[in-house]
């Protein structure tokens, strides 16, 4: 554990941040996304222009949060993460492979182009490739495979109370031509036999499981430490792929926009179109933003704002060396003292 005067160092510097980053760049914002409603402008945004929330919680459990950090909001894409991983667990890495890839597309996160010299979606972060994740979620039947999902949420996030928010998961199943068509068409070419509403509904369901910032960041600190959760102790997931999952969610996670992400912040991140971005930093923290002004590529803007500003801080880029990092941000003191 950090002692009290790192603890309060780093809640100062987490609530300083948020300040620097509360100031929205001029016409970075290009939408907002809501169930139902789809995409809307900046200019018909209400009260969510607004809602801003980072919390971090470190493989021993300690939290730091700032902002709207108990603030609910739909998974939406970063359910991937943990169907993918839950997946693993059930069928190993080789089956898992006959399904989905584990390379980045640079498509868009809806796109409906497949590698089609293996037959699969490319990898596990985009919608196809979640589509193929969830139908390979084992079960005896849908109710089944729903309960494992949401259990795996739930055990990650350290809440037994996690759930789909009906609204959200009525509005996205009413107006998901896309993904649905996407479905029939990965049916179509063999990709998964089965129930094709049943796949999109699983789909919807974990992407309208509602979170906070704290249950990101415990999270990925769950991730971040080999799936062992700091807060409650559990093993959530039995089967060691963790590194697996890390390893897509760095190359693959922030959509068409993963290798500039890889390159400037260079931490393991998954992002959603509801302005959520979950990081876990392997042996360190798990980190959770929440903001919904989305870029060109879905990605929360003020989200990355504050993920170049704390990676620089804290010195979390993976490639980054001891001497790169002193030279980059010399004051880090108070990260010094974190696992
Ligand atoms: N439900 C959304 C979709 O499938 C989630 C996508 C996302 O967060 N990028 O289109």
């Amino acid at each position: 554990m950090p002692s009290p005067e790192v603890r309060r160092r780093l809640q100062q510097q987490l609530e300083e941040l948020l300040a620097r980053c509360e100031e929205e760049p001029a016409g970075a914002v290009e939408h907002y996304y809501a169930s139902g409603r789809g995409y809307y402008p900046p200019s018909e945004a209400g009260a969510e222009r607004d809602h801003f929330g980072v919390c971090i919680t470190t493989v021993d459990g300690a939290t730091f949060a700032a902002g709207d950090a108990e603030l609910e909001f739909p998974l939406q894409s970063l359910s991937k993460v943990f169907t993918y991983a839950l997946a693993l667990a059930d069928h190993g890495r080789q089956r898992v492979a006959q399904h989905v890839g584990v390379e980045p597309s640079g498509e868009a996160f809806n796109s409906i182009r497949f590698d089609e010299r293996q037959n699969r979606p490319y990898n596990p972060m985009v919608n196809a490739g979640a589509l193929a994740t969830s139908a390979l979620v084992a079960g005896h039947d849908h109710e089944e495979k729903l309960a494992r999902i949401l259990d795996t949420l739930r055990a990650f996030a350290g809440r037994d109370d996690l759930a789909v928010d009906p609204a959200v998961f009525d509005a996205e199943l009413a107006t998901d031509d896309h993904n649905r068509a996407t479905a029939y068409l990965m049916r179509s070419l063999g990709m998964f036999d089965g129930a094709v509403e049943s796949v999109l509904s699983l789909y919807l369901m974990q992407c309208s499981v509602t979170v906070t910032c704290r249950d990101l960041a415990l999270m990925g600190a769950t991730l971040a430490s080999g799936y062992t959760n700091p807060a409650t102790g559990e093993r959530v997931l039995p089967q060691r792929r963790v590194r697996d999952v890390l390893s897509v969610m760095h190359t693959c996670g922030m959509y068409n926009y993963a290798g500039q992400w890889a390159v400037e912040i260079g931490v393991p991140a998954k992002s959603g179109v509801s302005g959520g971005i979950i990081a876990a930093i392997p042996g360190k923290m798990g980190i959770g933003v929440y903001s919904p002004g989305l870029d060109v590529y879905g990605n929360s803007v003020r989200g990355i704002q504050v993920f170049e500003d704390l990676s620089e801080r804290l010195g979390l880029h993976v490639f980054a060396t001891e001497e790169e990092d002193t030279m980059l941000a010399p004051a880090r003191a108070a990260s010094e003292a974190l696992p």
